[in-house]
């Protein structure tokens, strides 16, 4: 196979077979498991040689793994990226690529709606180490550049966001950053590269948490770093590998399985996402949809302009606050109550006391997240099952 023509194929094509050859030993077309942790060289100068990355190859598990690199060379193709880093789960994914670019004295603005662990980490552990932050709105430029600081170095962005699904302008935003001299890292979980390649738009890292849609199966915890070779390369031999958040070559395996249907299962989590939302915006118990792919969502032409469709995630307000929320989530008989997203399953939960539940009430409020907001990821099953679901436990409430 030639390497050269990849990049032409269309997306679909390039998912499944970008990076992956059938194995030269034995034919096999589904990449082999390479369990190893330790390998041989033939001579001291060969090892060095690969240990000082002169040459290509791997030396020890905890600083990758054949199959591990397989799965990194086709996410850093899919994000249009020059190279790619496997961890043991997104999380790990956003503290290696800010302890990459962040050290004691530094300070970083992140978008106001991140994901909770996000959140927590930089207003809880990046302190430890001296790194300083601060949650700007990143709807307004103005806003961003104001809260600029001389020792400000990374701009940490999450396009659309958890649980509230604002759309924000990368492009629009690494302009500005750069005029800084910042580095801008985009959150790309809720889109995958199948809707949208932040590299394309200036951004200079993408994250992602490969739990999600990218493995898209709820059976693998694993994240994904994406940028530029030497800045992978670094995270990889001074942070990941120094800290021990490597994937695991069966991990790699599954997520190297569930990317083949990435196109598939994307498409159809946007059509049903789609469907619930303009059901549940003519729904009277809701108060407000939080959807992408609605024109009332107020980024809506950002979203048409910057993502190929607009995800699988729909976050709700219901009338009646906490305890309606709680109502129609625990009538739900099809959806289940989850923390995860973009599995097959439909899964459901309740932010404020779930997912975002360690950040302070205040904050939280202030953030969108309200008692009464649900966040709904519409898995594969048929849609009309899924609104049904919904019609029925909505029906619980008094309205
Ligand atoms: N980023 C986003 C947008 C998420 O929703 C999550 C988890 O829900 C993460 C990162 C963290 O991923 P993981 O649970 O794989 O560490």
């Amino acid at each position: 196979m030639n390497t050269t023509v990849k990049r032409k194929w269309n997306m679909d094509t390039t998912i499944i077979h970008a990076a992956q050859e059938p194995c030269r030993n034995t034919r096999a077309v589904a990449s082999p498991i390479v369990p190893a942790v330790a390998y041989a060289f033939g001579s001291t100068d060969e090892a060095c040689a690969v240990v000082s990355g002169e040459d290509q190859g791997v030396y020890y598990g905890r600083y990758g793994n054949p199959t591990t690199k397989t799965v990194e060379e086709k996410v850093a193709l899919l994000e249009n990226g020059e190279a790619a880093l496997g961890v043991s789960s997104g999380m790990a994914a956003i503290s290696t690529a800010l302890l990459a670019f962040l050290k004691n004295g530094d300070h970083a603005l992140v978008t106001k709606d991140v994901y909770g662990g996000t959140h927590k980490f930089t207003t809880s552990l990046a302190p430890r180490f001296g790194i300083s932050i601060d949650f700007v709105d990143c709807t307004d430029l103005a806003k961003v550049e104001r809260a600029i600081q001389p020792n400000t170095k990374v701009l940490y962005i999450e396009t659309p966001s958890n649980p509230c699904l604002t759309v924000l302008d990368i492009q629009a935003l690494s302009d500005l950053a750069h005029r800084y001299q910042l580095t801008v890292i985009v959150d790309n979980t809720f889109m995958s590269p199948y809707l949208q390649k932040p590299l394309d738009f200036g951004a200079d890292v993408v994250v992602h948490s490969a739990t999600k849609y990218l493995n898209g199966h709820g059976d693998v915890l694993a994240g994904f770093i994406v940028g530029k070779f030497d800045d992978i390369e670094f995270m990889r031999k001074h942070v990941m590998g120094d800290l021990g958040q490597h994937l695991n070559a069966w991990d790699s395996f599954l997520i190297l399985r569930g990317l083949k249907t990435l196109g598939l299962r994307v498409r159809q989590h946007c059509r049903s996402a789609l469907k619930v939302a303009q059901f549940l915006e003519n729904h009277p118990a809701i108060e407000h949809v939080y959807y992408p792919g609605l024109p009332s969502h107020p980024q809506h032409d950002l979203a048409k302009r910057q993502m190929k469709d607009f995800g699988g995630i729909v976050s709700f307000i219901v009338k009646g606050g906490y305890e309606a929320a709680c109502t129609v989530i625990n009538s739900l008989q099809l959806a289940m109550i989850s923390f995860s997203l973009g599995d097959p399953e439909t899964l459901v939960q309740h932010p404020a006391s779930m997912t975002h539940s360690s950040i302070p009430e205040e904050e939280r409020v202030h953030f969108g997240i309200c008692g009464g907001l649900i966040r709904l990821s519409t898995g594969l099953e048929d849609t009309e099952d899924i609104i049904d679901d919904l019609r029925m436990s909505l029906s619980a409430l008094d309205f």
